[in-house]
């Protein structure tokens, strides 16, 4: 009884230690990015296009936004029509 709590512990203890990317950041920085584009003075709609190209034979594409000059999401499978 008394081992198997010891062992529990032992787990979470390693658990909290790994070390923890630091891709939430960066999620959370690319999210109030967008919130604050959104929210600018720009009446006309920004050019924004998918730009293709296949990576190990299978097509991607991923958003540009051509007015600002920056990347619009990930690179996501292809699923145009
Ligand atoms: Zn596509």
């Amino acid at each position: 009884m008394k081992k198997n709590f010891l062992k529990v512990m032992c787990l979470t203890m390693a658990l909290a230690c790994m070390p923890v990317p630091a891709m939430a950041a960066t999620n959370s920085e690319s999210v109030s990015a967008v919130e604050t584009d959104a929210e600018s003075v720009e009446p006309r709609a920004d050019v924004i296009y998918y730009v293709h190209t296949t990576v190990n034979g299978v097509k991607m594409h991923r958003l540009w936004n051509e007015t600002k000059g920056v990347w619009v999401g990930h690179w996501t499978e292809c699923d145009c029509k």
